[in-house]
């Protein structure tokens, strides 16, 4: 059994984990982006709680953090919303609080990890994990090993230019994919696009989007159709660059997947011509609203755990 503990912007989920991938147990609480120490202390408790609760010794503990982080190391990097993290150990602190191997990951590459050995990337060698929610973030795993950069560093898929002429973005470029791709974008779109006297302008997000293009509002069409096409053009890049068996979808504009995918195929079809692109399945995330937390348990099993076991 594996603890696995989920670190995002505004909150914390640790739960328990079993070898099959199964949350057994789970809990969480609000993010305190200042204070180390007492997170620390708070993710011991929660950890030892939900063991507790599931009736289980922990093997091991996994953490995916919201990024940058040191996966070799262990340590907080540069991570904007943590700033009393920065630098500190997780791992080393974990390891010394429980007497176990502890291992963490980006959360995006500890999720390509869990749809790569228990989600719907099983039985696909080389898969790139893409999630659309508010940005565009993933991991990719190449013969059942994560690919890290120089240093360990993490790759920013949704930071490729794919329109240099482009809205700003938090990056320094324009027109990444993620300014013009991610939930935000599609709502940025609306709001500068619908007719003066379109109703449903106010306080519009990408999901009441999706819903009002299930019923046909023809200004979420229209923004779906906008959305999809550059969801179409990342992802016929990755397909051009890695030439990858699967793409595993997720996020929370995912949730809406069918409002996109004929119009995503048909972008890529339109190019990615000098590659088997139809080879490459697109397929969405299997591991539920609990997928992080699964990840973080997994980015153990990936570190420390016998691989190669489920394939
Ligand atoms: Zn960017």
């Amino acid at each position: 059994m594996t603890g696995g503990v989920d670190i995002g912007g505004t909150k914390i989920a640790v739960g328990i984990v079993d070898a099959d991938g199964k949350v057994l147990a789970r809990t969480q609480a609000p993010t305190d982006p200042d204070r180390y120490a007492a997170s620390l202390q708070l993710i011991a408790t929660m950890l030892r709680e939900t063991a507790t609760q599931a009736g289980v010794e922990l093997a091991g503990i996994g953490i995916g953090s919201t990024g940058p982080v040191d996966p070799m190391r262990g340590e907080f990097g540069d991570v904007d919303f943590l700033p009393g993290w920065r630098g500190k150990n997780l791992v080393k602190d974990l390891a010394q609080i429980f007497n176990l191997q502890v291992a963490l990951e980006n959360d995006g590459d500890a999720v390509a990890l869990a749809e790569a050995g228990w989600g719907a990337g099983r039985n696909r060698s080389r898969l790139i994990y893409v999630t659309v929610g508010t940005g565009i973030g993933g991991g990719m795993v190449f013969d059942g090993k994560l690919y890290h950069g120089v240093d360990g560093a993490h790759p920013e898929v949704g930071h490729h230019v794919v329109d240099p002429a482009g809205p700003q973005c938090s990056c320094g470029f324009r027109g990444c994919w993620e300014a013009l791709a991610a939930g935000p974008a599609m709502v940025a779109w609306l709001e500068s696009h619908a007719p003066a006297a379109y109703p449903h302008r106010e306080a519009v997000t990408a999901q009441k989007i999706c819903e009002l293009a299930q019923q046909g509002d023809a200004v979420a069409l229209r923004a779906v159709e906008h959305e999809a096409y550059y969801l179409g053009l990342g992802l016929a890049n990755l397909i051009n660059l890695f030439t990858p068996d699967a793409i595993v979808l997720s996020g929370s504009v995912m949730k809406s997947a069918p409002l996109f995918l004929d119009r995503i195929r048909a972008v890529i079809r339109s190019g990615c011509r000098f590659v088997p692109a139809d080879k490459t399945k697109l397929t969405l995330a299997s591991l539920g609203d609990d997928t992080n937390l699964i990840g973080a348990a997994r980015v153990w099993h990936y570190r420390f755990g016998q691989q190669g076991q489920r394939k």
